[in-house]
């Protein structure tokens, strides 16, 4: 806390790794920034509002397990609040924190009207039930539903979460309020009033960065090598997207194991083993039969052109980083790399394509999906990817002429961009009363 705290207060966020990187990915950002009151910057180190509530559920053997839940929203500065729901055992306060400030740079430097939130329940979803997660998911809604609504948090898919979530919270807070509300989350079924291509939007958004930093680098994406950390919904899709055009993804890992072909994977196959699969509930790469085993360990430091790790933040730590062997890194995980790691990449000249920048293509689809739902009018495919890839694109472009201009990395000069915004907002607006 850059604020005088009272003697005894401590503070939730600080003993967290996470949340603690974050903000000081803040304070470093915010010293290329010219006449802002360091006042503005002491209140985006904390966030708005956080709420903590313990859930209840009925298991399906009639016991009672208690959940507990989390929605921190960051910032409110530029409109409701946006971001996703986490399932995983690792969520907690700090975390989602984190998240949530992520979210705020994010929307500021995609130019999208709304400020940052995050959401998640520390739960091992491979442990529990369909009928759980859903029992889970709505008694969750309701328990934060005083501070949700369409103009004022909306939620979307993360890890652990799916269409189908967002399908429960929609009807629940449907039922409560009276009415069907499609706007209260993105990320939904298209059935249900969602956006076509939302749910590949993130590593569709992913691979245009990719395909930015390549051409800026005469690296030619056909036959170029490709390694990706995560299967699941950003993971699997830009791995499809970088096959469609030519690039060898030679492995792919999740939390259960990894898998290697030097030929390169069949993505395809892939899909089916990990997707299509009845015998395979925890929807691993494990097994494939398209490539041998990899030690997980081995993974983020094969050799490769372009390494994407698309899991989960702090994964490329200092001493990860120092062996990593690869000419781009696109961050399609949230903070994937620690500030220590940044350094050690940098220094080596690895191009690195920031979380901030590279998977905010799934917010900004959320947010056209927002629109259409508000609107009660909704966009054809075509429409969606064309919009996403001009907006991926001038975001690109103007992270990269800001990084020039100040002579700084793509992550500091994407969170410079994102910062400026909501302090300048901030600042117009004035401090209440
Ligand atoms: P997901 O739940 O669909 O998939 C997560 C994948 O990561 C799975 O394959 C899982 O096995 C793997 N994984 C989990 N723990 C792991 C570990 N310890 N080591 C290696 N692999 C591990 O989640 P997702 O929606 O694809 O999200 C992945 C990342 O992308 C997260 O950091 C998320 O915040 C970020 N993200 C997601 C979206 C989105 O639209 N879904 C948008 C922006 C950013």
């Amino acid at each position: 806390m850059s604020a005088n705290p009272p003697e005894h207060y401590s503070d939730p966020f600080e003993q967290s790794a996470v949340y603690r990187m974050a903000r000081n990915q803040l304070r470093d950002a915010a010293r290329h920034l010219d006449n802002i009151d360091p006042g503005i910057i002491a209140r985006l180190e904390v966030p708005k509002r956080s709420m903590m509530v313990s859930v209840p559920v009925r298991m399906d053997d009639g016991s009672t397990r208690m959940f507990t839940g989390y929605r921190v929203q960051h910032s409110i500065t530029s409109g409701a609040s946006k971001g996703g729901l986490r399932y995983a055992p690792s969520v907690d306060l700090g975390e989602v924190a984190a998240l949530a400030m992520w979210m705020s740079w994010k929307c500021g430097i995609m130019g999208l009207p709304f400020g940052g939130a995050k959401g998640g329940i520390a739960v091992d979803t491979a442990q529990i039930s369909a009928s759980e997660k859903q029992r889970l998911t709505r008694r969750f809604t309701d328990e934060i539903l005083t501070i949700i609504g369409p103009r004022i948090d909306v939620m979307a898919p993360d890890m652990g979460t799916d269409e189908q979530t967002m399908a429960w919270i929609y009807d629940t807070y449907s039922m409560k309020v009276g009415y069907a509300c499609p706007e209260i989350v993105t990320g939904k079924p298209v059935e249900l009033g969602g956006c076509v291509g939302r749910r590949e939007a993130t590593g569709r958004g992913v691979t245009y960065c990719i395909e930015m930093a390549a051409e800026e680098y005469k690296l030619p994406l056909n036959g170029a090598t490709a390694v990706v950390q995560g299967y699941g919904n950003v993971g699997s899709v830009t791995c499809e997207e970088l096959h469609k055009r030519g690039v060898k993804v030679i492995a792919v890992g999740d939390r259960y194991a990894a898998v290697f072909n030097p030929k390169g994977l069949d993505i395809p196959a892939l899909y089916r083993h990990v997707y299509e699969n009845r015998d395979n509930p925890l929807k691993t790469v494990d097994g494939f039969p398209g490539g041998e085993k990899l030690p997980l360990a081995d993974l983020l430091t094969l050799k490769c052109d372009v390494l994407i790790p698309a899991a989960m933040e702090r994964v490329l730590t200092e001493e990860i980083a120092q062996k990593v062997n690869c000419r781009i890194i696109a961050e399609g995980a949230n903070g994937p790399t620690t500030m220590k790691a940044d350094t050690v990449l940098n220094e080596k000249g690895v191009f690195i394509i920031p979380d901030v920048l590279c998977n905010a293509g799934g917010v900004t689809v959320s947010y056209f999906e927002w629109v259409q739902d508000l609107a009660q009018f909704m966009w054809d495919e075509d429409r969606v990817n064309s919009e996403l890839r001009k907006q991926m694109a001038k975001a690109y472009k103007r992270v990269r002429a800001k990084a020039t201009e100040k002579n700084i990395s793509m992550r500091t000069a994407a969170l410079v961009i994102g910062v400026e915004k909501v302090a300048r907002e901030k600042a117009m607006r004035g401090l209440y009363p």
